[in-house]
C-alpha cells in the first residue's frame, strides 16, 4: 500500500515506506533494500516513487543557512520550498532565477529534475544557477559539488532524478528585482505559425514567454491559443499582493471530471475570452507564474485512476511540423487537458547529464488515465517525438520505454556510473529493464 506519498498524477501507485529527515548532519537512516530521496511529490509520474523501497522524505530539511545580500547567494537545506524562498526574499528585492509552474517544489527536487521556467530562453534551467550542493551517499561519504569541484558528480546530480545520493544543502544565486510585480501582455493567436512568430518576436525583449494552446481545435484552428509574455515590473504598483486563492478540490470524484465535452467547452471558452489584440496589465508574480497553485489539490479532479502528464521537446528544424502532428493526433483522440502549454526553450546549455531542457519547442499537457486507450495515444506521440530527435521529460513520465529513454538521453551510460548502489526509483527500474547497467 502507498503510505501517503503518491506522485502528483496519482498514477502509478507504489507500496513504499518513508522516513522523514530533519537533520542534515545525521547519516542516512538504515533501510533494507533500496531507497530514494523525496521532495514535495510534485513530479507527476514515478521519478519520485520507489515501490518496495524507502523514501527519504527531505521536507524536514527546511532551514535557511545563510544569505549574502552583497552577492545574492543563498545557502539553504534541500527541503526548502521555492515558495518559501520567494515569500522570504521578494520583499527584500531578490527573486529565484528559475521557477517551474508551481511554487510547491523543493530545492532538492528542482535540482534533481533540473526544472525549467517560462524564462528558459533567457536564463536556462535551474541547474545553471546552482553554485554548489552537498551530496550524501549511502556509504556515509559527503561531497561538496560545484562546477569547479567534483564536477562529474555535479553534472550527474543536476537532473540526476535523485539517484546519485541525497542533496542536503544547496547554494543558489538569487537575482535582484524591483518588486513582486510583472508587466504582462496577452493576446490570442489563431494558428500554430502565429505562436512561432510571436515567440521569435518576443524572445529578445521579454524574459518570460508562454502560450496556452487549445488542444481540441482541428483543421484551420489547429494550434490556436493564447500567448503571454512578461518582464519584471521596473516600477511596481503600490498595491497589496492579491489574496491567496482558497479554492480547493474538496474530494476525489468517483470518475474523471475531464472528458470530451468538458474539454471542448473549456477550451472554446478560454480561447474566445482572451483578447484579440495585445492587452497589457501589471500582475503579481504568484497568479502569473503559478496559476494552478490557486486551486489546491486540483489533481483530484481526474478521479481515482489518476492522470498522466506528457511533456516533450522537439528540436528547431522539426519543431513546427512535429508539434502540428502531435496536436493533430491529440485533437483526433478527443483527450487532453484544460491547460496545454507551448513554450520555446532557448540555447543555454543545461548543466546536467540527464537534463531535459534543450533548444526547441516544448509541449506539455495532461491526459486522464483511461487505461490502454491513453497508453496507445502516448505511444503514438512518442513516435513523433523520437522521429523528430526530441525527448520526453522524466519528471512528468511513468511509462517511457527503456529504448525511448536511451534515445532521448544518450548520456545515460555515463550517468549510470554515478548512481548510489542503494538508491533506485520506479522510473529508473522501468527504463533500465533489459539493460546491464554501466555496460
Ligand atoms: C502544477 C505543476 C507545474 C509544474 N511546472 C513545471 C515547469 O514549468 N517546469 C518544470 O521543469 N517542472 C514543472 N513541474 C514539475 C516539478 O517542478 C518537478 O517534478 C520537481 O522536480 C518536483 O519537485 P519536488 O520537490 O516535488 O520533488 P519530488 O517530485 O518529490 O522528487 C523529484 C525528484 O527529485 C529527487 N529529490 C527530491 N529531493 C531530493 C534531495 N534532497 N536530494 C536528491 N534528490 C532529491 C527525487 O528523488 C525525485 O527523483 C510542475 C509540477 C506541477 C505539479
Amino acid at each position: 500500500m502507498s503510505r501517503g506519498y503518491p506522485s502528483w498524477g496519482r498514477w502509478p501507485r507504489a507500496a513504499q515506506d518513508a522516513v522523514r529527515l530533519s537533520n542534515r548532519f545525521a547519516p542516512l537512516p538504515r533501510f533494507d533494500g533500496h531507497a530514494l530521496p523525496r521532495g514535495n511529490g510534485r513530479s507527476y509520474g514515478d521519478v519520485c516513487l520507489d515501490d518496495g523501497g524507502m523514501l527519504l522524505d527531505a521536507r524536514g530539511l527546511d532551514r535557511f543557512i545563510g544569505f549574502d545580500p552583497a552577492t545574492g547567494v543563498l545557502r539553504c537545506e534541500a527541503g526548502v520550498l521555492l515558495g518559501a524562498i520567494l515569500d522570504t526574499f521578494v520583499p527584500g528585492g531578490w527573486f529565484l532565477p528559475v521557477v517551474p509552474g508551481t511554487r510547491f517544489v523543493t530545492v532538492g527536487g528542482a535540482i534533481a529534475n533540473d526544472v525549467h521556467g517560462k524564462n528558459h530562453h533567457a536564463v536556462g534551467s535551474f541547474g545553471c544557477h546552482v553554485g554548489a550542493f552537498e551530496l550524501l551517499r549511502s556509504d556515509g561519504a559527503r561531497r561538496v559539488c560545484s562546477s569547479n569541484v567534483n564536477t562529474g558528480w555535479f553534472a550527474a546530480t543536476v537532473g540526476g532524478l535523485g539517484l546519485t545520493g541525497l542533496i542536503t544543502w544547496v547554494e543558489l544565486q538569487l537575482r535582484p528585482v524591483p518588486g513582486a510585480w510583472f508587466d504582462t501582455e496577452t493576446r490570442r493567436f489563431d494558428r500554430l505559425d502565429d505562436f512561432f512568430e510571436l515567440s521569435a518576436r518576443s524572445e529578445h525583449d521579454f524574459e518570460y514567454t508562454v502560450a496556452w494552446v487549445d488542444c481540441t481545435a482541428r483543421g484551420n484552428a489547429l494550434g490556436r491559443g493564447v500567448f503571454s509574455r512578461a518582464n519584471h515590473c521596473a516600477a511596481p504598483p503600490a498595491a497589496n499582493p492579491p489574496r491567496e486563492g482558497r479554492l480547493r478540490m474538496p474530494a476525489e470524484p468517483p470518475f474523471s471530471l475531464v472528458n470530451g465535452p468538458t474539454l471542448r467547452a473549456f477550451n472554446w471558452q478560454h480561447f474566445h475570452r482572451a483578447p484579440k489584440a495585445l492587452q497589457r496589465s501589471p500582475q503579481h508574480y504568484r497568479p502569473w507564474l503559478f496559476p494552478l497553485d490557486g486551486i489546491r489539490d486540483w489533481n483530484r479532479m481526474y478521479g481515482p485512476r489518476g492522470f498522466l502528464q506528457y511533456q516533450c521537446v522537439l528540436p528547431p528544424p522539426s519543431a513546427r511540423d512535429g508539434v502540428r502532428e502531435l496536436l493533430d493526433r491529440i485533437a483526433a483522440s478527443g483527450s487532453g487537458s484544460f491547460l496545454a502549454v507551448l513554450k520555446q526553450f532557448g540555447a543555454i546549455r543545461s548543466p546536467g547529464l540527464l537534463s531535459f531542457p534543450r533548444p526547441g519547442t516544448t509541449l506539455a499537457l495532461d491526459f486522464a488515465n483511461r487505461g490502454p486507450v491513453t497508453f496507445e495515444l502516448l505511444d503514438r506521440l512518442d513516435e513523433v517525438v523520437a522521429a523528430a530527435g526530441g525527448a520526453v521529460y522524466p519528471a512528468k513520465d511513468a511509462r517511457m520505454s527503456g529504448e525511448r529513454f536511451r534515445g532521448y538521453f544518450p548520456a545515460w551510460r555515463q550517468f549510470s556510473g554515478f548512481i548510489d548502489p542503494a538508491f533506485s526509483s520506479g522510473f529508473w527500474r522501468g527504463v533500465m529493464q533489459g539493460t546491464v547497467q554501466g555496460a
